[in-house]
């Protein structure tokens, strides 16, 4: 037998190409080889490290809604080029471009849909259009959602993809910020909850708006959660970031986030908060009005409210 005949049977790789493709993947995270349909089955997860890959809107829809229950609101709002604006390219053909390589038609897809059973109000932005920047269109679809909640009585769920505001819009962009928030403020006062799901990346001005104003805060695990990315605010500080530093796992021990959850469980997690939420509505209020007395410090409460709040918080976001 020589030394590099094979007698053992090749192993089999189903794939759906044609093109010699043979299906494998190497992890960019632990290196590992992976299959791409194991990796698809897996909700884009690495069987092998866990690392969480990015999801695109539609996905993301799928994966949070129930089956067939959602659906989409605000199409009739497009993305315009009000300013011509230009830098190496007209942003009028990156948004042709982004169309065609994404299949939609602007970053946010936002509408109502069932999770396991409980009518919500659903965002999510879609990272493979212009990085999920936040333009007019956005900003509008956003607010609309939210104003839509308000009328419906819905809960709010917000999940975020970003590299941040548009550039190409300018300030027409930068005013989505004050526009979103405003509007999660009126939320806010009819008692309704706003839970805000951040994913890898989630950054700038998507950051520094809507996507960190929500009641319960979740992260992906290991996701880059920032206002700055790490190697701008290396430059202006002219030293190094600790290690970690600006992932969910750093900001859950800093008190940004409330709970980092795994994809495969975003749903049970998402249903038990909207469920505690919508109908608990006095502890719900409490909560709210404890965050808004106290703040961060939970040392100074009454101690039957730091009960109730230590029940909250093992019950549902541990
Ligand atoms: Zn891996």
């Amino acid at each position: 037998m020589g030394l590099f005949s094979r007698n053992k049977p090749k192993i089999k790789v189903q794939t759906t190409k044609k093109d010699g493709y043979s299906g494998w993947v190497k992890c960019t995270h632990c290196n590992d080889m992976v299959h791409a349909n194991e990796l698809q089955q897996n909700l884009h997860c690495c069987p092998k490290c866990s690392y969480h890959y990015r999801l695109s809107g539609t996905q993301r829809v799928e994966l949070l809604s129930d089956e067939a229950s959602f659906t989409e609101l605000f199409q009739q709002f497009k993305p315009l080029d009000p300013l011509q604006f230009v830098d190496t390219e007209a942003y009028a053909k990156r948004l042709e471009s982004a169309k065609k390589n994404s299949n939609r038609d602007e970053a946010a897809i936002v509408g109502t849909c069932k999770i396991l059973g409980k009518e919500v109000a659903l965002g999510v932005l879609d990272f493979s259009f212009m990085a999920g920047s936040m333009g007019s269109v956005v900003g509008e679809r956003l607010t609309s959602i939210i104003e839509y909640a308000c009328l419906q009585n819905l809960p709010l769920v917000l999940v975020s993809a970003s590299g941040g505001a548009r550039m190409q819009e300018s300030a027409l962009s930068l005013m989505q910020m004050a526009k979103t928030a405003g509007a999660l403020a009126k939320l806010h006062e009819r008692g309704l909850p706003y839970i805000s799901v951040l994913t890898n990346p989630t950054t700038g001005g998507v950051t520094a708006s809507f996507a960190t104003l929500g009641d319960v805060i979740i992260a992906e695990p290991d996701a880059l959660i920032a206002f700055a990315g790490p190697r701008v605010v290396e430059q202006a500080m002219r030293e190094k970031l600790p290690p970690g530093a600006q992932r969910s796992e750093f900001l859950l021990e800093r008190g940004m986030i409330d709970c980092i959850v795994n994809r495969h469980e975003l749903k049970q997690k998402l249903f038990q908060l909207l469920d505690f939420l919508t109908d608990n509505q006095r502890v719900f209020q409490e909560h709210t009005a404890l965050k808004v007395m106290y703040g961060q410090s939970i040392e100074k409460l009454p101690h039957k409210l730091k009960e109730l709040l230590a029940l909250a918080e093992t019950q549902i976001l541990k």
